[in-house]
Formats: structure tokens, sequence, C-alpha cells
């Protein structure tokens, strides 16, 4: 897929389709067939040995999802790709596939929550050891990685504050020692940042949220070297965690317009933020694109856009979060991100509701932060919300 020569948006729209036959689909037709007929005993044995292309079982390949991950791989410069159900099931599939008893693995500690758990639960279990660094502590990082290590997860930009780890640097370091080097690039999308050219073995999404873009489909996506895509694939054949044909449908519906979107998600997010950043009843901006922002040069070296996701903090406690986010018209107040239409909610009763105060304090997260996620709307109307919100507080 890496020799395609074409242009992201062309990509995105005919990378995943095949030659052209007469009278055919223009649209992916969506395939809920669980089991695909043979009639010809040799044909069949060959397309089950991989030897001739062609779908048994839906577990296993399926002819609306297989065009997805073609059409991933494509737009992520990518050997291969395979996809899952979620995204967690991306993650999860991938340690998994690539960990054993003995193993070390390095890991920021701002990485999403269920990754989280699987380094701080589930992996300890089978005996990886998870040395798990502060996310902007480079330094340690480095220094964590080169007592060697199988391979070193990262996450760029963090949930919920945004913080920009330098995949280039941290990348160096790891391959010094051996170790594999993944990335989550789930909130920044290979529009805006390409982990690959920077070093990165392995990138790998949450489809949930910016490539599928409408709330309406759940998935996950891993992208690397055929080699390891392959035995991740392996591994997910077995495990089951596969990809439904109907999300897959509506994830590949939404890679047509994710360079259009994200676009906008950038144009959307800076403004917002800029207009935040200045506003008298907010106390933090947390955004990559605000020359304030503690990673701001990193962010301007290794992303050309810097999102749709932002959070702030207001002056006072969470009451005035009680206040604000009912008095918002343009902003669903539900848990997950990344789509067409602006979402908020609080870390205190979203991602971060399990911890006590102290415990998000120490995480440098403070009880009146909001993450938002800018929308694709008219961003003067996203701005008058937030202001008619905020002068009522
Ligand atoms: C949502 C999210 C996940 C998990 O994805 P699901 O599709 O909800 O399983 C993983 N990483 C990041 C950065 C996310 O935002």
């Amino acid at each position: 897929m890496t020799d395609d020569p074409k242009n992201f948006s062309t990509r995105a729209l005919w990378a995943g389709h095949l030659p052209p036959v007469a009278g055919e689909d223009v649209a992916t037709p969506i395939h809920h067939s669980v089991t695909f007929g043979y009639y010809d005993m040799d044909e069949w044995f060959d397309v089950a040995l991989d030897r001739k292309p062609g779908h048994i079982y839906s577990r296993n390949t399926n002819p609306t999802v297989r065009p997805l991950e073609v059409t991933m791989s494509s737009l992520e410069g990518s050997e291969e790709a395979v996809s899952f159900s979620t995204g967690m099931a991306a993650i999860s599939n991938t340690l998994y596939t690539l960990l054993e008893p003995g193993d070390r693995a390095v890991a920021i500690k701002d990485t999403y929550g269920g990754t989280n758990k699987i380094f701080l639960e589930f992996l300890p279990r089978m005996k990886v050891d998870c040395c798990l660094c502060d996310t902007l502590d480079f330094d340690t990082i480095e220094e964590e990685v080169r007592k060697g290590c199988k391979l070193l997860y990262l996450e760029t930009p963090t949930n919920p504050l945004l913080k920009v780890v330098d995949i280039e640097r941290l990348a160096r370091v790891a391959h010094e020692v051996g170790a594999l080097v993944i990335v989550d690039n789930t909130f920044a999308t290979m529009v805006n940042q390409r982990p690959l050219e920077l070093g990165a073995d392995i990138v790998l999404y949450s489809a949930t949220k910016y490539l599928n873009g409408h709330s309406d489909a759940m998935g996950g996506i891993v992208c690397g070297p055929r080699e390891i895509v392959d035995r991740v694939y392996h591994y997910r054949e077995i495990n089951g965690a596969t990809l439904h044909a109907n999300s897959a449908y509506l994830i590949l519906r939404g890679l047509k317009t994710l360079e259009l979107r994200m676009q906008r998600h950038n144009e959307n997010g800076q403004r917002i933020a800029e207009f935040l950043h200045d506003h008298d009843k907010v106390d933090q901006v947390f955004y990559p694109g605000l020359p304030a922002h503690t990673n701001h040069d990193v962010a301007r070296k290794q992303m050309d856009g810097f999102g749709g996701m932002l959070s702030f903090s207001l002056h006072g406690d969470f009451d005035q979060v009680k206040q604000l986010v009912p008095n918002l018209t343009h902003a669903h107040a539900a848990a997950s991100l990344g789509s067409v239409a602006t979402l908020i909610g609080p870390p205190r009763v979203t991602s971060h509701v399990e911890l006590t105060m102290e415990e998000r304090k120490a995480m440098g997260i403070p009880e009146s932060l909001i993450r938002y996620s800018a929308g694709v709307e008219n961003v003067d109307d996203l701005i008058d919300d937030l202001k008619r919100g905020l002068a009522a507080l």
C-alpha cells in the first residue's frame, strides 16, 4: 500500500476499491453473511491455506471489513492493517500478542483509562513487568527504555490534558535497545500526525472516534509491518474480537471525509482554544496549538494540525461545571470524542470518575476541568454558545 502515489483524500476514496467490473456497486456492500460458500474443494482448500484470496468465515475475514483494512494501511502508509470490534480490543490484542511472561514494557502514565488498566492490572497478572513513566519526563522515559524493554507504548496528545509526547526522540532510544514503539494515534489521526514517519513501528486507533467520526460505530485498527500485523491478526482470529461488517461500512464511510473533517476540527479547536484562553471565567486551557502549551514546540514539530480536542478549567470548583454544562445548547454532554457534533464531558464524571479528589489533584486534573471535543459546526455558533454559557456563571 505504501507505493500508492495518490494524495490522502484520493486514497481515502479509492484505496479499498477493487478493479472495476461492469455494473458493480459504487458503495461498498455490507456483507452480513457469516460464512461463504465453496463448491470446488480444491479452491476451498487453497483459500483456507491463504494460497488464494477469498473469504471463508466472518470471524476471520469479511468482504466489507477487508476494504477498510486496505484503506487504513494506505492512509497510514503501513504495509498492513487489521481491524477490531473496539479500540480497546485493538490495544489489548496487540499487547497480548507481543508480550510474554518475563518481558518488560515501558509506557507513559497518561494513557487512555482502559489501556492504563491493562498495564496496571492485566499484564502484571501474566508476569509482564510494566514501567509507567511521567508522560512529560522524556529523560526518565529514555532512562527506563535504556534499561531494556520489549516495547515502548506511547499516546499523544493525551487525555484529558493534551500532553504532547516527542515520538521521534523516544523512538530513537527504543530502537537502540531493539524495542518496538507503539503509538495510540486516536486523538491526532494520520491527517495531523504520522507516527510511522517519526520512527514508530505500530500505530493503533480507536476507530470509534475521528475515523468513524459520527458516534455511530465502534471499532479499532492496528497498522504496521506485515510480519507484526499478521501475528496480531492471528491472535484476534482466535480471540474473536472481530469488527462487524456494519461497523466496518460506517467507519469506511467516515474515512472518505476524514481529511475534510480534520481540517474543520483543527480550525474549530484552535479558534475555541484561543477564545477560552482570553476569557476571564476560564482558568487554564490545554490545547497543543496554543503557544502557551507546555509542549507547543514538540507539537509544532510532529503535528500538521492540532486537532479538535481541548480541555479547560473554570475559576472555582465543580459547581461551576454543573452550571455551565447544561447551559450549552450545541454540545452533547456525553462520553467519547471525535464526532461531527461537539461533545463535552468533565473528567470528574467521565474518565477519572473512579479516582479520589486527591488522586485527580496528583495527576494535575482540576476539579473544574471540562474536556471539549470541538465538532464541525460553524465555529462562531460554538463560540457564541460558550460565551452565553460562561456569562451566566
Ligand atoms: C476511546 C479511546 C480508546 C478506546 O477505544 P474504544 O473504541 O472505546 O474501545 C483508546 N484510546 C484512546 C486515545 C481513546 O480515546
